[in-house]
């Protein structure tokens, strides 16, 4: 078993850092909320005073913060995780961020003689506490090979994306699709009943049909024909709209910076955007139906 350094400890940190424990990894937990550290000391592992104790003497680290900036600065600072690992230790970043600042950071710990991979996840809170998120990993042949028997104590599926970045281009990518096929499902339903077509019965015709996609069969955004999605209970997230917009806003960023066009996703950023604005950031991300019904 490893010893483990795991820096951000917040909603989904948390949970996976005591999957780690379960699996009989030992873990040195920071972050800079001292409750969180706390709360992890709690679930068995051993607070750090700093990010660079926590990379100290550790086999991995794995880190999981919100944006890019903050994983540029806890990795790059002159007292960050770089600095203070030992060589040959292995970095695991499963925040979603940007391309640009996972390629950008891989490369500096590459150079100081470790190893990383950036492995965002799928799943949400939900699936860091059972175990079950998809990890999508970037980075060279061995490092994912050290990095899966870490990951798999956190997951059910960790697939290779190919070298550094690649697997946040997979995350955004899959995002991207997600915000879009949301907006495109909210839309025929909202016809719909216009039409005076039944919710249900387009949700029969369709899932049967060449407009199935994941946003209407598993997470429905009208209320009844999948029970279990936010929509029956009046668009508590599940994942937020806020989580929604930030992915799509590094999609619109990395195809303006790699030329690529993506009118669609530009077009559900911006719905997102509205859809947050107007007051409805923690809703679920499928409760941009009200808003496209005309009823935020
Ligand atoms: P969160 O805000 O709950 O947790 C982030 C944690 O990082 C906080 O505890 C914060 O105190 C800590 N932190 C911030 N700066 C730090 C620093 N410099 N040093 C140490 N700790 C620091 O966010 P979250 O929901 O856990 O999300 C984390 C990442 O996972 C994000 O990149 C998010 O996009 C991604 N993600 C979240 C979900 C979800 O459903 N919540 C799903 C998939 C991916």
């Amino acid at each position: 078993m490893a010893i483990i350094g795991f820096v951000g400890l917040g909603n989904m940190g948390n949970p996976m850092m005591r999957n780690l424990l379960k699996a009989g990894h030992r873990v040195k937990a920071f972050d800079v909320s001292m409750a969180a550290v706390e709360a992890a000391r709690q679930s068995g592992a051993e607070g750090a005073a700093t990010a660079a104790d926590a990379a100290r003497d550790v086999d991995a680290v794995v880190t999981m913060l919100p944006a890019g900036h903050h994983v540029r600065a806890v990795y790059t600072a002159e007292n960050g995780l770089i600095a203070a690992a030992r060589p040959g230790t292995l970095m695991i970043d499963c925040s979603t961020i940007d391309v640009e600042s996972a390629r950008a950071v891989s490369a500096a710990a590459t150079a100081a003689g470790l190893e990383m991979v950036d492995a965002p996840v799928s799943g949400g809170v939900g699936g860091a506490a059972a175990g079950t998120l998809t990890f999508m990993v970037g980075g060279a042949d061995a490092a994912f090979e050290r990095a899966q028997a870490i990951l798999q104590a956190m997951g059910k599926a960790v697939i290779h994306a190919g070298p550094a970045g690649n697997g946040q281009a997979a995350k955004i990518c899959n995002n991207m699709i997600l915000g879009v096929t949301m907006i495109a499902t909210c839309e025929a339903f909202s016809l719909a009943a216009k039409l005076g077509l039944d919710a249900q019965k387009l949700f029969d015709i369709s899932s049967k049909s060449s407009g199935q996609n994941w946003s209407m069969t598993s997470y429905c955004p009208v209320p009844g024909p999948v029970p279990t999605s936010p929509a029956n209970r009046d668009y508590q997230a599940g994942f937020t709209a806020a989580m929604m917009l930030k992915d799509l806003k590094l999609a619109q960023q990395a195809a303006a910076a790699s030329g690529a066009a993506t009118p669609l996703g530009a077009s559900a950023e911006a719905l997102y955007a509205m859809f947050c604005n107007g007051g409805d950031a923690d809703r679920d991300f499928s409760g941009i139906f009200k808003l496209l019904n005309g009823k935020a």
